[in-house]
């Protein structure tokens, strides 16, 4: 815990503005809005510490290369508009969404750009995102806001956020992730920021915020290929730069153990490999990594690593919300048997789930739990019944996190249990 302190208080108190003084663009503002957190509670400093040691801790018992299944993200995205322009088409947003699914599930054509010293660091990790089909009151949605602002700027500011001076209301952040698009800087000079669980982010901006001109691909020189949004949602999942923010320094690191040491962003298309003096030995430094600062067309992959710290953020941190979200879960003609009717009680356990379905008809029902490595720990099978009501005893099982998997005849539901 002293040492991630230290780590921390270090990076923190390192960076300095971005490299804006050797760049005309931002390419994300993340660890900048970070500091000025910090600055003004230097006691967040303790919780951040207090998450980085949860995320170890469950790194350390999670080293799993598989999950048990696949996390949806219900998204929202909320177009704030000046003029035609900025007011990107459904289709645009569509794009961006088709982009992270690829990038997220490791189906993006660029993989081949992954130098072969690197090509089994990359991995699918397991996690995708849908337009909300539901808003937060129930009604059916597109998953997008659309509206006319007057304010300049305003993703440089902190009215975005906010429906009465301008911007646009956040939708619950335990159940969608928000993005805000919208102008941040009228020269196109700040491309993106997102909030970081770790640092406690508000419930009323806890999201993403991009500029129009960077959401879905553009004709844009370096930052056209939807690869800002990969990036910003990577924080958003507690993913730091891959440098470390550190400035040089090899001290300091991502707190990925297996991304390679890395003293400073790289922008444009570095040629492979790329040797620093924390690197110093071939294969050097993953410049093709999501979380460093290379042009769109240069970024192909994340790493197991990063698969297993993002995933260790959903389970121990305010993401842990989003696994019982309803928002990718239309609303139709079989809402009643939507996962409102199963229930799971308590969850968490010490190690017995009272798990209690409503049918609409007798159906028979099995129930199988996986642990996060995919195994699958524990099945039953129940005679058909329309009021299921049956208890799964889970105390034999180490403490952690399990994926339960009910099957009925028209319906299948995947939850989160946790033993503890
Ligand atoms: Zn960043």
């Amino acid at each position: 815990m002293k040492k991630i302190y230290v780590l921390i208080a270090l990076i923190y108190s390192l960076i300095v503005v971005l490299s804006a003084t050797t760049q005309a663009q931002i390419r994300c503002k993340t660890p900048k809005l970070m500091q000025e957190l910090i600055n003004t509670s230097p006691e967040l400093q303790e919780k951040v510490a207090a998450s980085e040691q949860k995320i170890e801790d469950w790194t350390q018992t999670h080293k799993a290369a598989k999950m048990a299944t696949v996390l949806t993200i219900p998204v929202v995205v909320h177009v704030l508009y000046r003029n035609g322009a900025q007011n990107i088409s459904d289709a645009q947003i569509q794009l961006q969404l088709d982009i992270l699914n690829s990038d997220y599930r490791k189906r993006n054509y660029d993989t081949t750009g992954i130098p072969a010293a690197f090509k089994s660091l990359s991995v699918d990790c397991e996690i995708d995102f849908c337009l909300a089909k539901r808003d937060p009151l129930g009604n059916p949605t597109n998953g997008i806001t659309r509206k006319a602002i007057t304010i300049k700027e305003i993703g440089n500011t902190n009215k975005y956020f906010k429906s009465n001076l301008g911007g646009q209301d956040i939708w619950n952040r335990d159940h969608y992730l928000n993005f805000w698009v919208c102008e941040i800087d009228s020269m196109g000079g700040i491309l993106g920021y997102s909030t970081v669980p770790s640092f406690n982010p508000t419930a009323s901006s806890d999201g993403v915020v991009i500029d129009y001109r960077y959401f879905g691909t553009s004709s844009n020189s370096h930052y056209n290929k939807g690869r800002t949004a990969t990036h910003e949602v990577g924080h958003w999942f507690d993913l730091q730069h891959i440098w470390g923010d550190d400035f040089g320094s090899c001290s300091n690191d991502d707190f990925v153990s297996d991304t390679p040491l890395q003293g400073a962003e790289h922008y444009g298309m570095p040629a492979f490999p790329s040797i620093d003096s924390c690197s110093p030995a071939f294969p050097g430094t993953l410049f093709m990594n999501y979380m460093d600062y290379t042009d769109d067309s240069g970024m192909h992959m994340f790493t197991l690593g990063q698969k297993t710290r993002m995933w260790a953020a959903l389970s121990t941190t305010l993401r842990d919300s989003l696994f019982a979200s309803k928002g990718c879960v239309p609303v139709g003609i079989d809402e009643s048997i939507a996962s409102t009717e199963l229930s799971i009680h308590p969850n968490p356990s010490s190690g017995i789930f009272n798990f209690k379905l409503q049918l609409k008809k007798s159906e028979a029902v099995s129930i199988q739990i996986f642990d996060l490595t995919g195994h699958l720990i524990l099945q039953k099978s129940y005679l058909p019944q329309s009021n299921f009501n049956e208890f799964i005893d889970l105390t034999e099982f180490a403490n952690g996190c399990y994926f339960a998997k009910i099957d009925v005849n028209t319906a299948t539901f995947n939850k989160k249990i946790v033993k503890n």
